[in-house]
C-alpha cells in the first residue's frame, strides 16, 4: 500500500483535476463581467452556464498536457491547472484589452509564447520533485465531485434567478412600464382595446438596420439581394429619395418614435460639457457618451397604445436596448440579445475563432445582436398569443450589420465570397482603413460586398417569413406596414467602412415601403421626392386619424401622404467622443445635411479636440440622383446658397431640445437597483 501510493495520480484523477480549475475559473469570470458590465444583471446570467460548459470542455483539451507537467515534475494537477489557467487568461485578457488585437495576430502570439515561456521557466525553477506526490484516497472522486457541482450549480442556478425576473415575457412588460413611468403619461383618448378596423388596422414597423437602398434589388441593385421587398413594393407606396435623419441607430429610431430631427429630440452624442451635466447612462455600456431618448418625449408606441393598440417590439441591436429609452410606450419590449455579455468573456474570443466559424449556423455564442430568425421566433410566439387586439408592432432586424457573418445557405451566393479574407482581422481592416492608414484592397471591397449582399439576402428571408405568419394569420391585408432602415452602410467609399461618420448618400439614403391597408385602396406606386424618416410618425397619426393636438411639440415631419409641397429633409451627426479617440482628430467635426430637389448639402463644421468650433467650415454639395454614390461634389454656385439658406432657416425655426427634469432625475435615481432593471441604469 506504501507504494502505492507514490504512484503518479491515476490519469481519470488527473482529469477532473485539470478541469475544475478552468470550469471555477469561468464562473468566476462569467459572474464578474455579469455584475461589472451587465445593466440588467439577473437577464444576462445565462453567461454563467454558458461559460461553465466552455471552460470545462477547454479544461479536458487542455487534461493531457497537464497531466503530463504533473507526472513530470511530481506535482499535483489542480495546482499545476490552476496556474495554467491563470496565465492563458491572463494572456488573452493582455492581448484584447490591453492591446486590443485580435488573437490571431502576430503581436497576440507573442503574448502567448511569452506566457507559455514564463510557465516553463516557473515549471523549470520549481525543479522537479524527487517523489510523486502522496495519493491521497478518494481523490478522484472528490476531484469529480467538486466538478460534477461546480457544472451543476453552475448550469442550474443562474436560470432559474434569471427566470426569477424573467417569466415569460414579465420582464419586458415590467421594462416598459418603468421605462414609461418616469414620463409624462400619454393624453387620454378614450379609446379601448379591440380588433382591428377599416379606421384603426394594426401597424407594423420595420427596421432593417444598416441596410442602404441601391444594394436592394427593390431599389434597382443588380443582385438579387431583395426578392421579398420586390414583391412587397408592387403592393406599397416606393419613395426612391428616403433619408435618414443621421447615420447611426439612435437618433434614426428617435426621429422615427418622435417625429422630430435630432436637434429637438436629442437622443445623440453628448459634448464634453454635456456629459457633465447630465446622468451618464450609457458610457460604461456602450464606451461612448449618448443620450437616450428623453422619457418627456411622446413616443408613436404610446400614442398607438393610449389609442387601444396594443404595443411589441423585437430589436436585433444592441443600440435598441431600453438603455437607450426607445422602450416607451411599448406593453412588451423584448430587446433578449444572444448572450448579450457573451462576448466579452476570453473563452469567446477562442470560440469565436476556432469553433464558430466552422459553423456559424448552430454556433451563435456571444452574438452582441440577435439574428433574424431568431427574432422572427419570438415575434411569431408573441403573435400567437395576441388574438383579435389590435396592436403595433415594431421589429429592428440587425442583420446586415456587421459582423458580416452570414449562415451557409447565403454565404457564397455572390462573388467575391472566396477571397483570402481573416473574418477575425476585420476589426484591424475597419480600424485601419478608418485611421487613414490602410486603404481597402479590390479584394477586400469585394468580399465585404459579398457578405454585407448575403446578410442582405438573408435579412430579407426573414422579412419573407414574418410577412407569410401575417398572412397565415388574416393580418397582412388589412394592416398598415412600413419598411424602412434607420442608416447605410460604407463600403468603401470616400475611402471609409462602417456608419456613423458622415451624412452622405451611403450612410443616409434608405429604403422606405408604405403599405397601407388593401381597403384603403392606396395605387402602388414610386415616389420620386425627397422624404424622411421624420414623415413617418405623421404618416401613421394622419391614416389613424388621431386627435392633432395628441403630441406636445409641433411634429417636424409631414405625412407622406401629404403631396402639397416639399418635405423637410434634413440629417444631423454630432461629434463622438469615441470616434474621436479611435480613429483621429479628423472625425472631430459636427455635420449637418440638407436634401432637396437641387440638390444634397453636406456643411461640415471644423471642431478642436475641446469639442469647440474652429471656425473651419466646409460645405458640400452633390446631386444624388445623377451621381446616386455621391463621388463627385457638384461646383459650387447658386446652389449651394440655395440649400444653405435652407439648411439654416429651418435650423433657426427647430426648438433645440433641453433636457428634462425626467431625464435629469434619472441621475439619482438610477443609482438604485429600480433602474437598473429597466434598462435605464448604467452598470
Ligand atoms: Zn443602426
Amino acid at each position: 500500500m506504501a507504494t502505492d501510493a507514490r504512484r503518479p495520480v491515476r490519469s481519470v484523477a488527473a482529469l477532473w483535476a485539470a478541469m475544475l480549475p478552468a470550469t471555477l475559473l469561468g464562473v468566476a469570470e462569467a459572474v464578474l463581467l455579469v455584475c461589472l458590465r451587465s445593466s440588467r444583471p439577473l437577464l444576462d446570467l445565462d453567461v454563467v452556464p454558458f461559460a461553465a460548459v466552455v471552460y470545462t470542455l477547454f479544461g479536458a483539451l487542455a487534461a493531457a498536457p497537464i497531466l503530463l507537467a504533473c507526472r513530470f515534475g511530481h506535482r499535483p494537477p489542480g495546482r499545476v491547472s490552476l496556474v495554467f489557467w491563470l496565465v492563458f487568461l491572463a494572456c488573452t485578457d493582455f492581448v484584447r484589452l490591453g492591446l486590443d488585437v485580435p488573437l490571431g495576430t502576430a503581436q497576440g502570439m507573442l503574448v502567448f509564447g511569452a506566457g507559455g515561456a514564463v510557465l516553463l521557466l516557473a515549471f523549470a525553477l520549481l525543479g522537479r520533485r524527487s517523489e510523486p506526490p502522496p495519493r491521497r484516497a478518494g481523490e478522484g472522486f472528490r476531484a469529480g465531485a467538486g466538478l460534477a457541482l461546480v457544472l451543476g450549480a453552475a448550469l442550474i442556478v443562474p436560470p432559474i434567478l434569471s427566470r426569477q425576473v424573467f417569466r415569460i415575457g414579465d420582464l419586458p412588460a415590467r421594462t416598459a412600464q418603468a421605462a414609461n413611468a418616469e414620463g409624462p403619461p400619454a393624453p387620454e383618448t378614450k379609446e379601448v382595446p379591440g380588433p382591428p378596423s377599416a379606421a384603426r388596422p394594426d401597424v407594423i414597423l420595420i427596421t432593417l438596420d444598416t441596410t442602404r437602398a441601391d444594394h436592394l434589388s427593390a431599389y434597382g441593385y443588380f443582385r438579387d439581394t431583395t426578392p421579398v421587398l420586390e414583391a412587397f413594393a408592387k403592393e406599397a407606396v416606393r419613395f426612391e429619395q428616403a433619408w435618414s435623419t443621421s447615420s447611426w441607430t439612435v437618433p434614426s429610431h428617435a426621429s422615427l418614435f418622435t417625429g422630430l430631427f435630432p436637434i429637438s429630440h436629442g437622443a445623440r452624442y453628448k459634448t464634453a460639457e454635456e456629459q457633465a451635466a447630465e446622468p451618464d447612462l450609457t458610457s460604461a455600456l456602450h464606451h461612448t457618451w449618448i443620450r437616450p431618448l428623453d422619457p418627456a418625449h411622446l413616443t408613436l408606441a404610446e400614442a398607438l397604445r393610449a389609442a387601444g393598440y396594443r404595443t411589441a417590439a423585437f430589436v436585433g441591436g444592441p443600440y435598441l436596448r431600453a438603455l437607450f429609452g426607445m422602450a416607451q410606450g411599448f406593453d412588451w419590449y423584448d430587446d433578449r440579445m444572444v448572450l448579450s455579455a457573451g462576448p466579452s468573456l476570453a473563452a469567446y474570443y477562442w470560440l469565436n475563432r476556432f469553433v464558430v466559424e466552422l459553423e456559424p449556423d448552430i454556433f451563435r455564442f456571444g452574438h452582441a445582436y440577435r439574428r433574424g430568425d431568431d427574432l422572427d421566433e419570438a415575434v411569431f410566439s408573441w403573435l400567437d398569443r395576441q388574438g383579435d387586439d389590435r396592436f403595433f408592432l415594431f421589429v429592428n432586424y440587425f442583420d446586415a450589420h456587421q459582423p458580416y457573418w452570414p449562415v451557409a445557405a447565403v454565404r457564397e451566393r455572390y462573388p467575391g465570397w472566396d477571397q483570402p479574407m481573416d473574418r477575425d482581422g476585420l476589426p484591424l481592416l475597419f480600424r485601419a482603413v478608418m485611421r487613414g492608414e490602410h486603404k481597402a484592397t479590390l479584394e477586400e471591397l469585394e468580399w465585404l460586398h459579398s457578405q454585407y449582399d448575403a446578410e442582405l439576402r438573408f435579412q430579407d428571408q426573414q422579412l419573407g417569413r414574418l410577412f407569410d405568419r401575417l398572412r397565415a394569420a388574416g393580418r397582412y391585408d388589412e394592416a398598415l406596414i412600413i419598411v424602412t432602415a434607420d442608416h447605410g452602410e460604407n463600403l468603401g467609399e470616400h475611402g471609409r467602412l462602417s456608419h456613423g461618420f458622415s451624412l452622405d448618400a451611403p450612410e443616409t439614403h434608405v429604403p422606405l415601403l408604405v403599405k397601407f391597408p388593401r381597403s384603403d385602396r392606396v395605387a402602388a406606386e414610386v415616389r420620386e421626392d425627397p422624404v424622411s424618416l421624420v414623415d413617418v410618425l405623421p404618416t401613421v397619426v394622419e391614416r389613424l386619424k388621431l386627435p392633432a393636438d395628441l403630441f406636445p411639440r409641433p411634429l417636424q415631419g409631414t405625412s407622406l401622404l401629404d403631396r402639397s409641397g416639399p418635405h423637410v429633409v434634413l440629417g444631423e451627426l454630432y461629434r463622438d467622443q469615441w470616434r474621436v479617440e479611435r480613429f483621429g482628430e479628423r472625425f472631430s467635426r459636427q455635420i449637418r445635411s440638407f436634401v432637396d430637389a437641387e440638390g444634397h448639402l453636406l456643411e461640415i463644421t471644423r471642431l478642436g479636440p475641446d469639442g469647440e468650433p474652429t471656425g473651419q467650415k466646409e460645405l458640400q454639395v452633390f446631386d444624388p440622383r445623377s451621381d446616386p454614390l455621391e463621388t463627385k461634389q457638384v461646383p459650387g454656385g447658386p446652389g449651394y446658397t440655395s440649400l444653405r439658406d435652407a439648411l439654416h432657416r429651418w435650423l433657426e425655426k427647430a426648438p433645440a431640445y433641453k433636457p428634462s427634469s425626467w431625464l435629469l432625475e434619472l441621475d439619482r435615481s438610477s443609482q438604485g437597483a429600480e433602474l437598473a432593471e429597466t434598462g435605464y441604469g448604467g452598470p
